[in-house]
Order: C-alpha cells, then sequence, then structure tokens
C-alpha cells in the first residue's frame, strides 16, 4: 500500500509517519529528511538546497522527484511507502503518479492531516525554541506555510477527484492523531 500524508508543515506528518512506521513495517520517504540528511553530508546537493530551505522556499520539483525515485525499488520491496512531505506541487504528484504506473503501482490513500493556522504557528514557535531547526523561525515559517497554501493545498482536489482523499482531524493529541489515521486507513 502506498498512502500519502498530506498538510501543512508541522501538521504531525512527520511523527505520525514514524509510528507506522513502527506500527505497520511500512517505509517512510520523507523527502524533507532526504534534503537534510544531504545538507548535514556537505554534498553538492546539499550545498544548493540549503539556503531555499532555510528561507522556507520549495526546492526545485527536479530535485525532490529524482530523490523519490532513487527510493522507490526499497519501497516497493517492503510492500509500499509512506510518503511525507511530498508531493508539495502538481508537478511532483503527477510525476509520482507516472513512476510508480511504470512500476504496476500506484497511490492507494491521501491522509490530510487537518491543523488550523495558529495551532501551527503555536507548534513551530515551541520546536523552534527546542531544536533550533532554521526553518523553523517565525519569518520561514509564514514562507513554508504561504507556499503550502499556494502550491500544495491546490493538490487536494487533484487526490479527491481520485476518491483518494481522507480527512483526520490534526489536532488532538498525538494519540489522539493517531487513532484517527489508523481509522482512515483500515476504512473504519
Ligand atoms: P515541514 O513539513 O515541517 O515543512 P519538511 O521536512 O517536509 O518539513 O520540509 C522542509 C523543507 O524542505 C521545505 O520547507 C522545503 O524547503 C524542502 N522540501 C521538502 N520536501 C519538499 C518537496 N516535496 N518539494 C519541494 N521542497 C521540499
Amino acid at each position: 500500500m502506498n498512502l500519502i500524508l498530506f498538510g501543512p508543515p508541522a501538521a504531525g506528518k512527520g511523527t505520525q509517519a514514524k509510528r507506522l512506521v513502527d506500527t505497520r513495517g511500512m517505509i517512510q520517504l520523507s523527502t524533507g529528511d532526504m534534503l537534510r540528511a544531504a545538507i548535514a553530508s556537505g554534498s553538492e546537493l546539499g550545498q544548493r538546497v540549503a539556503g531555499i530551505m532555510q528561507r522556507g522556499e520549495l526546492v526545485s520539483d527536479e530535485i525532490v522527484v529524482e530523490l523519490i525515485e532513487s527510493r522507490l525499488p526499497e519501497a516497493e520491496a517492503a510492500g509500499g511507502a509512506i510518503f511525507d512531505g511530498f508531493p508539495r506541487t502538481l508537478a511532483q504528484a503527477q510525476a509520482l503518479d507516472v513512476m510508480l504506473q511504470r512500476r504496476g503501482s500506484k497511490i492507494d490513500k491521501v491522509i490530510r492531516l487537518k491543523v488550523d493556522d495558529e495551532a501551527l504557528m503555536h507548534r513551530v514557535a515551541g520546536r523552534f525554541a527546542e531544536s533550533g531547526r532554521p526553518d523553523d523561525n517565525p519569518d520561514s515559517f509564514k514562507v513554508r506555510l504561504a507556499a503550502y497554501n499556494a502550491q500544495t493545498a491546490p493538490l487536494l482536489p487533484y487526490y479527491e477527484d481520485q476518491d483518494k482523499l481522507v480527512e483526520v482531524d490534526g489536532m488532538g493529541t498525538i494519540e489522539v492523531v493517531a487513532a484517527g489515521v489508523d481509522r482512515a486507513l483500515d476504512g473504519r
């Protein structure tokens, strides 16, 4: 099964993805994690994307599509993947569909975590104070939220038209949201 965890930055996609990895043995493909690993390794790609990410802007479709493509064989071997933070643009969504189709596969479900903007700002302020992730500073976060609203939220009708979209209230505790994700996955 291939699943997309969808939602604005700091909605809890990574947290819920990691839980599904633990409880269901699924594989998490997070483009954010892959890009941060590239930066940490000091690679040429990392150097290219560091400034873009720090400002809160999206890196190019080409880069993230290539990162995802390189991990699809591994995902396939595991019986599917949780896509976290990808796709973020219509071009990425279309590229993903083509890549999966070529492998005889598809996206099965898109789980949208719904969290209001005020709660997101609050969460990210706490996270910034704790971890100091550079793109969690208030200015970059505003850019990330704007990128979500302008470039990523328009994907919702794309998946709704394909009858793949399930909405989960993302405002509760991690456990309550996890229960909602489980219900969405198991069709209860
Ligand atoms: P969050 O979901 O909290 O915003 P991510 O770790 O998913 O965090 O993403 C962090 C940053 O990495 C984004 O703001 C963007 O710069 C870059 N990024 C991650 N995934 C993508 C993607 N699919 N397309 C373009 N940029 C991406």
